[in-house]
C-alpha cells in the first residue's frame, strides 16, 4: 500500500488510495492518492527508484485517485502508459497530459501486462474501471478504486469478462457510509462471486468488515507500507 488513512510511521498517512503492485515481470501502480507529496515520500520509503514502473491505472477522475498524478511522471518509465476510463473529465486529462504523462484513454477492456486486464468503465458516477490480476489462471484479483458503481458489480467482471473467480478483492469498497442493509447484500453478492479474501481500504468501512467476516471471507488489515502476497498459504 502506497497511499491510504492507515499508515506505519515513517509512512505518511493521506485520505487517497495508491497501490504499487509486483509481480516477477512488472511493477505497475494503481492510482496516484491525493497528493503528490505524500505519494513521493511513500514511495521513497518502499524503495521505487525513478523510472521503475511499467504502467499505472488510475480507476476514476477523484482527487484521492488523482492528486498525486505529478509524482507519477519520475516513476514511470519513459513513456509508460497511463490508462484511464474513457469517460474522465477533460480537465484532468489536460492537466495529466500537460505533465507529460503517455495518457492512454480506456473505452473497452485491455490488457495492461501480462495478466493484468484493465476492465471497460461502469459508471458511478463518476466512470471508474478496476483492475484484474490472474494469478494462476483460475483464481485472480480484483482491484478497486473506490467502487462508485458498486462493489459487487465491479467484481462480477472478473467472472463475466473473463470466466476468473474473483478469489481476493482489493481497495475502496465504498459502504463506509452506507445503510446496513446494503452493506449485507454486498457482502454476500461478494461471497457468491467466490470471493474468499478480502483487503477492504480507503471508503470501505469498518461494517463491510464484520460483515464478510461472519459469511466466512477472511479480511485482512493492511496500512500503508504493509505487503500483502497474493494467493494467501491458507
Ligand atoms: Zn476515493
Ligand atoms: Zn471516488
Amino acid at each position: 500500500m502506497l497511499v491510504d488513512q492507515q499508515a506505519r510511521p515513517p509512512f505518511v498517512a493521506e485520505y487517497g488510495l495508491s497501490l504499487l503492485l509486483e509481480t516477477e515481470e512488472w511493477r505497475g501502480v494503481f492510482d496516484a492518492g491525493q497528493s503528490p507529496q505524500t505519494l513521493r515520500r511513500n514511495s521513497e520509503l518502499v524503495g521505487i527508484g525513478n523510472k521503475s514502473l511499467d504502467f499505472a491505472v488510475i480507476s476514476h477522475e477523484h482527487m484521492d485517485h488523482v492528486g498525486g498524478l505529478s509524482a507519477l511522471k519520475q516513476l514511470l518509465k519513459d513513456d509508460a502508459p497511463v490508462y484511464m476510463p474513457a469517460g474522465v473529465n477533460w480537465r484532468l486529462l489536460k492537466s495529466a497530459e500537460d505533465l507529460g504523462l503517455n495518457v492512454k484513454r480506456l473505452m473497452t477492456g485491455t490488457r495492461a501486462a501480462k495478466a493484468a486486464f484493465i476492465t471497460s468503465q461502469q459508471y458511478g458516477p463518476p466512470y471508474e474501471q478496476s483492475l484484474i490480476i490472474n494469478l494462476d489462471g483460475n483464481r485472480a484479483v480484483s482491484l478497486l478504486g473506490c467502487s462508485h458503481p458498486g462493489p459487487s458489480r465491479m467484481v462480477s467482471k472478473v467472472l463475466y469478462d473473463l470466466s476468473l473467480t474473483p478469489y481476493a478483492v482489493v481497495g475502496g469498497l465504498h459502504l463506509a457510509w452506507a445503510t446496513p442493509d446494503k452493506v449485507r447484500l454486498e457482502a454476500e453478492a461478494l461471497k457468491m462471486l467466490g470471493v474468499k479474501v478480502i483487503v477492504p481500504l480507503h471508503c470501505s468501512g469498518d461494517p463491510v468488515k464484520l460483515e464478510s467476516s461472519r459469511l466466512g471471507m477472511k479480511v485482512l488489515q493492511a496500512s500503508v507500507g504493509d505487503k500483502v502476497v497474493l494467493p494467501l498459504d491458507l
